[in-house]
């Protein structure tokens, strides 16, 4: 690599928790940190934030690296393959968090805290009373070596709190935000170490960032206000600062986050419905990122099409509506064998190629074939005014037709048009309403031909009798 793309090089990451399945919104700024990574020839990490061990489990690690190799959302460095920060769950790294923790306490930017649940509700009740915001006291910031040795033999386990300096600006530009000003004056103390001993997420989150080389951190915009907090801990350890960028939330259609009652959220839910990597790419792509082209784009070609500058932070609206129409664009361009596949029921070639574009998801080829091997489903109103309106003269006329005719359909309908006069659309619906059950769907010659003789017989016989 050249030094002039080396320098160009960014290189994000992705650092889930893993304490549930992947969240489309994770996903999408998995997706984008992946996309720049991509573009500028850098490099696309995946760090595991499992510290938090009562809610970490290795089972939802495992199937949100199922869902992001699924997607094509490939890491360079990782927790399967390695690299050279590793290790890359931050349950292996208390070694190294332990030694920061030290050089902080050492230097006097860190100090045991010993207050209790209790202590710091009351805390902050008392200070909600006085018109405050709430936030931690400092209590025990000025503590004595005695006063802590005394709570140490009461067998108080501290959390470790960093001892935010007063009088400070803290300035970054954020790449979506733009530029950001926070007064460390509006910050309590916070906790980096829990009492038990694991670092808690402000912490781990920036110093692994840092030290990993993260040149562009992007996440959810609802972590804006970490930054500041995150910054000075950097700072306090003279680690070098990433850039960060806060993209904004992903809404359903009614604005709210989204969430379970907007239906489908997780990667996993929409690839069990039958929705294709492509699909869901094309439509993340424009979730709070303006394309530079409308139409579908290839996963190998959306490096090329993504700008962090067109990243944006109005909350980006999820429309499974626009989520279907990529999901037909993606289908369009797929193989025989490739439908066939993702169909996943064996069907025949001939089928396959009969209903591929009137189906957007797996399940949307059940009544097709139903049509062709199986019952009818009880017809709808339309279908049933159509038929209606033909008559039973008709069917009778067309059963006939079709003892002459068989499965041909070109000879069947040659036949009906001179014994009824009926043409064009008055001839078809209700052949089509009668032999499948619905006045829309695949071209009905090969469908015609795909059922079997007698199944087609009986459903235009079946019309021929008033009842
Ligand atoms: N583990 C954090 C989360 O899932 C990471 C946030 C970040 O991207 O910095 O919310
Ligand atoms: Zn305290």
């Amino acid at each position: 690599m050249s030094a002039s793309k080396d320098s160009l090089a960014v290189i994000t990451r992705f650092a889930p928790s893993p304490t549930g399945s992947l969240h489309l919104g994770n996903a999408r700024t998995a997706f984008f940190s992946h996309l720049w990574a991509r573009k500028s020839g850098g490099r696309f990490i995946l760090r595991i934030e499992d510290t938090d061990v009562e809610r970490s489990q290795l089972r939802f690690r495992d199937e949100l690296m199922a869902e992001m190799r699924w997607l094509g959302l490939t890491w360079d460095e990782g927790p399967d393959i390695g690299g050279p920060s590793a290790p890359y769950s931050q349950a292996e790294r208390g070694d190294f968090y332990a030694t920061l923790f030290a050089q902080l306490a050492a230097n006097g930017a860190a100090y045991p805290c010993y207050c209790t649940a209790q202590d710091l509700e009351l805390s902050r009740k008392l200070q909600r009373m006085a018109g405050k915001p709430p936030r931690y006291a400092g209590t025990c910031r000025t503590l004595s070596s005695a006063q802590r040795a005394e709570r140490e033999a009461r067998g108080l386990k501290p959390t470790l709190r960093f001892a935010v300096p007063s009088n400070q600006i803290i300035e970054f530009t954020d790449v979506v935000h733009g530029p950001q000003r926070f007064v460390s004056g509006d910050i309590g103390d916070f906790i980096i170490r829990r009492d038990d001993g694991t670092s808690a997420f402000f912490f781990c989150n920036a110093v692994d960032d840092s030290v990993m080389g993260i040149t562009q951190v992007l996440r959810g915009d609802d972590h804006l206000t970490n930054t500041p907090r995150q910054l000075m801990l950097l700072d306090a350890l003279g680690l070098r600062r990433p850039g960060y960028g806060h993209v904004g939330l992903l809404v359903g259609a009614d604005g709210a986050p989204l969430s379970k009652r907007h239906g489908s959220t997780s990667v996993h839910e929409f690839r069990e419905r039958g929705f294709l990597p492509a699909a869901i790419l094309n439509h993340l792509l424009r979730l709070g990122h303006t394309s530079d082209v409308d139409g579908w784009l290839s996963a190998a070609t959306m490096p090329a099409h993504f700008r962090a500058d067109h990243l944006g932070r109005a909350p980006a609206r999820f429309d499974e509506s626009q989520l279907l129409h990529w999901q037909k664009e993606t289908l369009e361009r797929m193989s025989a064998e490739q439908v066939s596949a993702w169909l996943g029921s064996g069907d025949s070639a001939d089928f396959v190629e009969l209903v591929r574009h009137n189906v957007v998801l797996p399940g949307d080829a059940i009544p097709w074939r139903a049509v062709v091997s199986g019952d009818l489903p009880p017809l709808g109103k339309d279908e049933q005014s159509v038929i209606a309106a033909a008559g039973p003269e008709f069917f009778a006329a067309a059963t006939d037709a079709f003892d002459q005719s068989s499965s041909d359909l070109k000879q069947l309908t040659k036949i009906l048009k001179e014994r009824t006069g009926r043409k064009g659309a008055d001839l078809f619906m209700p052949l089509r309403a009668a032999l499948t059950g619905q006045i829309h769907g695949p071209e009905l010659a090969p469908l015609l031909k795909l059922m079997p003789p007698e199944t087609a017989r009986r459903r235009l016989k079946s019309h021929a009798q008033n009842t």
